[in-house]
């Protein structure tokens, strides 16, 4: 005879929310919405704290405080691996779209910040001509 286990709970719902990822929140300390990244979730999934790439300031994520909303960033300019970025720069990748430089890694690397998630870029290339 078959006994059947409790049902297995199938979570259909995706994370929503990965450590890494981008968050759009209100940042006290630089007085503006502005991207965030997830330093670490709730046993449910839930956002628990973001830091600010900018000043670096690690705080508690409410969920409401961030509604979606699209911030209007300066565009900046398009990407380009023989420039030299500085934090806060603000880019156009041709594939990951809109980004801002949160740090510089090493002398010829940069962490951008995109619309998902940071991504490490090069940067400060010598020109191949
Ligand atoms: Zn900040």
């Amino acid at each position: 005879m078959e006994k059947r286990t409790s049902a297995v709970e199938e979570n259909v719902e995706k994370p929503a929310f990965i450590v890494g990822e981008r968050v759009e929140k209100f940042c006290i300390k630089c007085k503006e919405e502005r991207g965030h990244v997830i330093a670490s979730l709730t046993k449910r999934g839930k956002i628990s704290r973001v830091t600010c790439p900018k000043c670096g300031t690690l705080g508690t994520f409410k969920t409401g405080a961030a509604s979606g909303t699209k911030r209007k960033l300066d565009p900046g300019a398009p990407y380009d691996r023989t420039r030299s970025y500085r934090a806060g720069q603000t880019m156009v990748h041709p594939t990951f779209g809109q980004g801002e430089v949160t740090a510089l890694i090493e002398p010829l690397k940069i962490d951008v910040l995109f619309a998902d998630r940071i991504r490490r870029l090069i940067h400060a290339q010598p020109a191949s001509h």
